[in-house]
């Protein structure tokens, strides 16, 4: 199958560039991904429940029913949607070739152009417990779930001491009665303007040293915390109502490792203000991109750059 336009993924960027490629009539056809990245199609948010942060939904909405809508939004202006996962990329020559997962021995689909838009996924402790209260009191976004009410006046636990740790007790400092950050060596990673911002907060205390181990609860919530100190091995309970992990993310790009640049971290490079990658023709919209903001909103966002960059993209190339 040849295709003037292909999509890798089927998160908030994924959607909303086909949102906009199917209305230019440029009948994109998404992968959306078969449990790809250990998500179910339409992505991190199908993983959670209430998402109150997305405008134009007043009373919130689940994760889930979302991203059912978005889906709904890019069948209805004619994008083709496959239920299947993108192994391999041939980015080297165009038109560009795309293997199915399962498939890499048949013929390749091609496309013109791409959108990455794979997304990425927080990294986990798995700790004894974690499945049990996994957003039941564990969760690895604070600006998505801080507000909720079970958090609030309540003290709880970062993990984490990086800029995205230092970011997310600050912001949970709003909600909180105190935040207790497990940082697991007796330095912090963040920028210096960050941890003196951790530092100097009355309602932050650094436990230095410090890991979780186990969490436990009433069966429903999370109320308790097995800490461990990593230089005696002391072990102690750490009465809190929320974990927040905040040790990184991994982008999905392994697809495209080799081909498109990537920064340190694995995230797709793309040129300042775009979401040009440094192949001509292929951009990357969403969290596979951003290790910065990583917000339904900025990759919607970012989705709609690619798919106006890449529209206008064929139509410079068709006027040659
Ligand atoms: P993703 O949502 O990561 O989706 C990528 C999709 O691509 C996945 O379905 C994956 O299966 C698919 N895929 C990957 N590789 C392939 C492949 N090779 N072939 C085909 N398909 C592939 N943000 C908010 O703004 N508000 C919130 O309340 C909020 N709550 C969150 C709660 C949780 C628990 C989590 C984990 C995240 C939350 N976020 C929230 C963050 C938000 O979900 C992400 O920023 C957003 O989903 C990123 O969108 P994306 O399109 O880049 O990719
Ligand atoms: P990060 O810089 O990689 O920091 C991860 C932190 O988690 C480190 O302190 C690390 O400890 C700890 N950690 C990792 N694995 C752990 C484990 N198994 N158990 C306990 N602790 C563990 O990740 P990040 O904070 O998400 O930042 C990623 C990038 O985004 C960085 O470049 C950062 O500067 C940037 N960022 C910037 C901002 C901002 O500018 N406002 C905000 C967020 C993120 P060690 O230090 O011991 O390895």
């Amino acid at each position: 199958m040849h295709s003037k336009v292909i999509i890798v993924g089927s998160g908030p960027a994924g959607h909303t560039a086909a949102l906009y490629l199917s209305r230019a009539t440029l009948e994109p056809v998404m992968f959306e991904g078969f449990l790809a990245n250990g998500f179910a199609p339409g992505g991190q948010l199908t993983t959670t429940t209430d998402v109150e942060n997305y405008p134009g939904f007043p009373d919130g909405i689940m994760g889930p029913e979302m991203m059912e809508k978005f889906r709904q939004q890019s069948l209805k202006f004619g994008t083709k949607i496959l239920t299947e996962t993108i192994s391999k990329v041939d980015l080297f020559s165009r038109p560009f070739k795309l293997w199915r997962e399962g498939a890499e021995d048949k013929e390749p689909d091609t496309a013109d152009t791409i959108i990455i838009a794979t997304g990425a996924a927080a990294k986990r402790l798995n700790l004894p417990g974690e499945d049990t209260y996994w957003q039941k009191g564990i969760s690895a976004c604070a600006v998505c779930d801080g507000a909720v009410p079970i958090f609030r006046n309540k003290s709880l636990a970062v993990v984490g001491g990086g800029d995205s740790a230092a970011e997310e007790s600050l912001f949970l400092t709003k909600y909180a009665s105190h935040v207790y950050v497990c940082v697991r060596r007796d330095k912090l990673r963040a920028s210096k303007v960050m941890a003196n911002r951790l530092l100097s907060n009355p309602k932050i205390t650094i436990l230095w040293n410090t890991v979780p181990i186990e969490c436990k609860g009433d069966g429903k919530l999370l109320n308790n915390l097995i800490i461990k100190d990593t230089k005696t091995n002391e072990i102690k309970e750490l009465k809190v109502n929320g974990l927040f992990y905040a040790i990184g993310h991994v982008p999905a790009t392994e697809l495209v490792k080799g081909q498109l640049d990537l920064d340190q971290d694995g995230y797709i490079i793309t040129k300042p203000d775009t979401t040009y990658t440094n192949i001509e023709g292929v951009f990357a919209a969403g969290d596979v991109k951003d290790k910065k903001y990583r917000q339904a909103i900025t990759s919607a966002g970012s989705g709609c750059m690619a798919a106006l960059e890449c529209e206008r993209w064929l139509s410079e190339r068709a006027e040659e």
